[in-house]
């Protein structure tokens, strides 16, 4: 499990999170939305440690974060911008960060196909990536996230930056990966469709706060407030 008790955050006199508590559970697909500068992605990031928390503690497995270095999380994050190197193949992009930690040649090679096969990449290997479309991009992106054989997922808006067509088939790409392996993640977005269709959970975040948690069904047809019904569109 991740557990969040009472987290607070500020940069400088800013504070961005407010006593946030929060429990995802092992294997579930947590779907943080919320508006923009609403905290997501520090959340985010606080949890794969690339960022401090001020106040409050934060849990991974039973540990609490502060004797956790990054690498030790078993965590791997997901970003928008895809962020591969330019100059590494794909195969090479994905391999990186095991080679980093000094694993077998052989080990990472099995990570890497494994992957490739899953993600239905396996004849992308030997290209750059400004070989590729934005969508073959991103799976690079969620490739490199696998072979790092994570606890948990931690995607930040993987599809922002792709159109509509393939925004539906990487969703639903990410939505069997969890069915296959029931690993788990949590989710960023601030689109309403992507929450409804993915989550097992709902965290609604607004103005430093949880506003609501549920699941998409308890989130639609019961909003907590105005503001929730807002954003995911209910009658409320
Ligand atoms: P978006 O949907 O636009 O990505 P978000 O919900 O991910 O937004 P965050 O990036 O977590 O929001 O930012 C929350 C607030 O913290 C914002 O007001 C932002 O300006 C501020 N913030 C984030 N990172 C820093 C930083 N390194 N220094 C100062 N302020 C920051
Ligand atoms: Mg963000």
């Amino acid at each position: 499990d991740i557990e969040l008790a009472n987290v607070s955050k500020s940069f400088g006199s800013v504070k961005v999170i407010d006593g946030l508590s929060l429990v995802v559970n092992s294997g579930e697909l947590v779907v943080f939305l919320g508006p923009s500068g609403s905290g997501k992605s520090t959340l985010l990031r606080m949890i794969a440690g690339l960022e401090t928390i001020d106040s409050g503690t934060l849990t991974i497995g039973g540990e609490r974060s502060e004797h956790l270095a990054p690498g030790q999380r078993g965590v791997a994050m997901v970003f928008q911008n895809y962020a591969l190197y330019p100059h590494m193949s794909v195969r090479e992009n994905m391999a990186f960060g095991l080679q980093n930690i000094g694993m077998a040649g052989s080990e990472i090679e099995r990570r890497v196909r494994d992957a490739a096969r899953t993600l239905e990449m396996e004849e992308l290997l030997e290209r750059r990536p400004a070989q590729l479309s934005g969508g073959q991009r991103q799976r690079v992106a969620i490739g490199r996230a696998i072979v790092k054989e994570p606890k948990a997922f931690l995607f930040d808006e993987p599809l922002s930056n792709l159109d509509a067509a393939l925004r539906v088939r990487t969703r639903v790409e990410i939505a069997e990966l969890h069915q296959r392996i029931k690993v788990t993640m949590i989710y960023v977005t601030h689109d309403q469709t992507e929450a409804m269709t993915l989550a097992d959970r709902i965290v609604v975040l607004n103005d430093r706060q949880i506003e609501q948690i549920g699941t998409p069904m308890e989130i639609y047809l019961r909003p907590a407030s105005r503001f929730v019904a807002g954003f995911v569109g209910s009658p409320g």
